[in-house]
């Protein structure tokens, strides 16, 4: 069973009150747990409107979306957020790290969110998470003390802090320079292969793409296997 499976997603909007604009015309695709799997294609195809549906973040106007088997059909808002929570991690191109926070709460976060409150045990997680992406020293800091790099470290950290099963990457390296860049694409890929979850990452480098198990090209709102 794959860790996601989408049939026939469409997702069309509303544009202004009587016309209607497909965007997504009905992907299927299955990522299976440990592969790494790349989303690329030209800008305004649909890869951020996709990401975001595997995310359950915003709702597909038809298809099915399964998550571990869960079908997210069979969820009320409640019982999402809770799939959401429990089962993705996300990470950004703005990783959006909380400013007022150190590295450690702002990994800790998911944790927070989740159950309302720190524990012991999120913490540890939390710490072993940053020993892992090489940020033990820093953890205190918060993130304008930390560079472009550093910064999309913890948002790694706090993408794995609940084990989720599968993590969404929407151009995580895409504010770092090339170096930057593939050191943070091979910190991915090396807790991917650990951890054995899905990811599907939206690059805009080919270099990187090449070195994904697997690259999927969005083009007008329509998948093509590559
Ligand atoms: P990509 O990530 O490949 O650049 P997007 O998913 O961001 O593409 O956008 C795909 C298309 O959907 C674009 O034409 C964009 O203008 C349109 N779009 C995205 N979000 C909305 C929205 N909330 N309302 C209307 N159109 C949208
Ligand atoms: P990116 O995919 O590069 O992160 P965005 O998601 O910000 O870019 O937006 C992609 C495209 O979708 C842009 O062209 C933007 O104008 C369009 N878009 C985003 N939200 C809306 C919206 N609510 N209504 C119409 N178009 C939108």
């Amino acid at each position: 069973q794959p860790v996601i499976r989408l049939a026939g997603i469409r997702k069309s909007y509303n544009i202004g009150t009587e016309v209607e604009t497909e965007i997504l015309h009905g992907i299927d695709l299955d990522i299976a747990a440990g592969e790494f799997v790349a989303l690329i294609g030209p800008s305004g195809s649909g890869k951020s409107t996709l990401l975001n549906i595997v995310g359950l973040l915003e709702r597909a106007t038809a298809g099915r979306i399964e998550i571990d088997g869960i079908d997210s059909a069979t969820q009320d808002d409640a019982g999402l957020t809770r799939l959401r929570n429990r089962s993705i991690g996300f990470v950004f191109q703005f990783h959006h790290l909380l400013p007022a926070f150190s590295a450690l709460e702002n990994a800790m976060m998911p944790g927070i969110i989740a159950e309302g409150r720190a524990t012991d045990a999120h913490e540890a997680a939390a710490r072993e998470l940053l020993r892992r992406v090489g940020l033990e020293a820093h953890s205190h800091k918060k993130p304008n003390q930390l560079s472009g790099g550093q910064q999309q470290r913890v948002a790694i950290a706090r993408a794995l802090l609940l084990g989720p099963r599968l993590i969404l990457a929407d151009e995580p390296t895409g504010n770092l320079d090339t170096h930057t860049a593939d050191e943070i694409f091979a910190l991915m890929r090396e807790v991917n292969r650990e951890r054995g979850s899905a990811c599907l990452i939206v690059t805009h480098d080919p270099r990187l793409a090449e070195r994904c198990d697997r690259a999927v090209t969005m083009i007008d709102g329509r998948l093509r296997a590559d």
